[in-house]
């Protein structure tokens, strides 16, 4: 059969906390002409800790590019026509390697671990000179969530990693770090390199310089020897080169030209590129990024303040004001492995219909402390407002009205901070494929949701990053090029005053979540 002539391509690999991912799209239409997904384990060796294995996450990578290469393939789609490759990954989860021998030294510590909490008091006690001193060179608080505090406790902790810094075998990076490391070649070449969005969230990074900073990595003592090169969002950092994988050698010569952290490669994908545009994302956790332009707002209502993108190694840095949730999807999956009330994600929505109302129920999943506007470490997860009658249906929909109602504190700190309130809120991420979130959500903003037909938001930014970038000029971003995607509106159907009131109830629930580690 011909082969389709669809023009150049771009590959997108998005690396999450749940999954992994492997996407091609068109870079005339934006379409998606396919992809594979991978679930990936997650390992809760103590309570509090979180960890992921570096070698699973690059093995699930692999997978995912081999098995949508083989769909492309049955699809008479020519694979030499993907022209770049994007990677866009989970944020702050830390992993350190061997230059050597390409061995992760430690597992990936995932950034809703809590290991970190009394290191971070610690480096609370000696914080120098006034409080804002990380605040006001990296935008974020001193909380356990960034790689900076996991790092010192690795270097701590792990007899293995002092011996490599000792004798100059350690690396450490990121999802993306580790990755295009990995995939540039790895012991045999790997380029170890970060983008500024994903540097953002270490805590090492100035983001008014945009340079690792010096101060902080003194304030932390982590050698600055194993911390990656910091590049732009889009440029070439480096080709393709996999020894030793079966097919994945397909691509095998393609730059990768395009690194985002996950959020803002969100931002990216739903074009959010001026000034008061804002996307929530509904993944493992919940974020909400409003791009502020050229300015570093620092937020008075508990609001993080992160490098948006930089789209080029010439061109200008871009900020967003940040809530981040730890807890969204996450309570799904919850419910699903602990509790088994559902066995898969999608069945919550069957549930929470056949009730329609938590009938008073509320679930506070605090099961990390609580993130934005809070950051409260001392927070633990609450279900309350239970009586005779309340049954798993209830719970249910309680734990989507959570997902809500988090939004809703960090969208009502995010308008105040800006001044302007949002007209609307645009929307992705897993979670969203859920109809009946999605109408809740517009119910309790009162404002309505708006989604993208395509909900795979975060690789499309990851590719039109890696398609725009200098060498590889396939992708203009600009609004045409996204000719393949429509988007679908949830407007509020409940009045102003009913979403009001359970809005109050909701954050008398979130009160009693406090105090519960101390
Ligand atoms: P991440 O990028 O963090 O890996 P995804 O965007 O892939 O996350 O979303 C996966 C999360 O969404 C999981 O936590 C899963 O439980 C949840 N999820 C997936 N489908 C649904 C659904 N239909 N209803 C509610 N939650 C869902």
């Amino acid at each position: 059969a011909k082969k389709a002539d669809l023009g150049p391509l771009v590959g997108a690999v998005d690396q999450g906390t749940s999954s992994t991912r492997f996407l091609v799209f068109n870079s005339r239409t934006a379409e998606l002409l396919s992809h594979h997904q991978v679930e990936i384990k997650q390992e809760f060796p103590r309570e509090g800790w979180v960890e992921q294995d570096p070698k699973e996450i690059l093995q699930s990578v692999y997978e995912c590019i081999e098995k949508t290469c083989e769909k492309l393939r049955e699809l008479n789609i020519d694979i030499s026509n993907i022209k770049a490759i994007g990677v866009s990954n989970q944020r702050e989860t830390t992993v350190v390697w061997d230059k050597l021998t390409g061995e992760p030294l430690y597992n990936a510590v995932v950034w809703l671990d809590l290991r970190t909490q009394s290191t971070v008091e610690n480096l609370s006690k000696r914080i120098p000179g006034n409080n804002n001193f990380v605040k006001s060179k990296t935008g974020l608080p001193l909380s356990t969530y960034f790689s900076a505090v996991k790092l010192r406790w690795i270097l701590d902790n792990v007899r293995k990693v002092q011996k490599a810094v000792e004798e100059d075998r350690a690396l450490f990076g990121t999802i993306d770090s580790w990755l295009i490391w990995s995939l540039t070649g790895g012991a045999k070449g790997g380029v170890h390199c970060t983008d500024v969005t994903n540097a953002s969230r270490t805590m090492l990074f100035n983001i008014h310089s945009l340079e690792w900073d010096k101060e902080l990595c003194d304030f932390f003592e982590i050698p600055m020897a194993i911390l990656p090169n910091v590049r732009s969002s889009s440029e070439i950092y480096g080709l393709m080169k996999i020894s030793h994988s079966l097919k994945a050698g397909a691509l095998e010569g393609v730059p990768i030209s395009g690194c985002l952290g996950d959020q803002s490669a969100a931002l990216v994908g739903q074009m959010c590129f001026q000034d008061g545009q804002a996307k929530n994302t509904y993944g493992t956790g919940c974020f909400l990024l409003c791009n502020t332009g050229h300015k570093c707002v620092f937020s008075e209502h508990g609001l993080l303040t992160t490098v948006a993108y930089k789209l080029g190694r010439d061109k200008p840095v871009y900020y967003a004001l940040e809530g981040s949730v730890a807890i969204a999807g996450a309570v799904i999956r919850w419910l699903r492995d602990n509790l088994g009330i559902i066995s898969t994600s999608e069945e919550i929505e069957k549930l929470a219909k056949e009730v329609g109302t938590s009938y008073g129920c509320y679930f506070v999943p605090a099961f990390s402390g609580l993130y934005a506007p809070y950051w409260e470490p001392s927070a633990r997860g609450i279900i309350c407002g239970l009586t005779q009658f309340t049954n798993k249906c209830h719970i249910a929909f309680a734990a989507l009205e959570a997902v809500c109602f988090q939004t809703r504190e960090i969208l009502d700190a995010m308008n105040r901070d800006c001044g302007i309130p949002l007209s609307h809120l645009q929307v992705d991420g897993g979670m969203t494929s859920n109809k009946i979130l999605m109408q809740l959500q517009a119910d309790i903003l009162y404002i309505p949701v708006v989604k993208p037909s395509m909900p795979e938001t975060t690789a499309l930014g990851a590719a039109m990053a890696a398609g725009a970038a200098d060498g590889v000029g396939v992708w203009s971003l600009e609004p045409e090029d996204l000719s393949a995607v429509t988007m679908e509106r949830f407007e509020p159907q409940i009045n102003a005053e009913e979403s009001e009131i359970r809005y109050s109830t909701w954050k008398k629930a979130v009160m009693k979540s406090m105090g519960w580690v101390t």
